[in-house]
């Protein structure tokens, strides 16, 4: 499967803040830090962020797990 890339300015602006600011580095060994260049992919059916973070510039990739609060 190759990566879908979704265009990130088009997630509410709610949505943006939280990608960016709710963000775990393993290299820092931190949650929010933050990361720059927010990037959000689709792979086999998942989501993932893709950014770098503010602190150690490195590349770190999560995945979105999506979580229904009226099931
Ligand atoms: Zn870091």
């Amino acid at each position: 499967m190759k990566k879908q890339y979704l265009n990130f300015d088009d997630l509410e602006q709610f949505d943006q803040e939280f990608f960016i600011n709710d963000s775990w580095c393993n290299y820092c060994d931190e949650a929010d830090l933050g990361i720059i260049e927010p990037k959000i992919y689709i792979l086999d059916e998942k989501q993932y962020l893709e950014g770098n973070c503010k602190v150690c510039c490195k590349k770190q990739t999560t995945e979105i797990v999506v979580t229904y609060l009226n099931d």
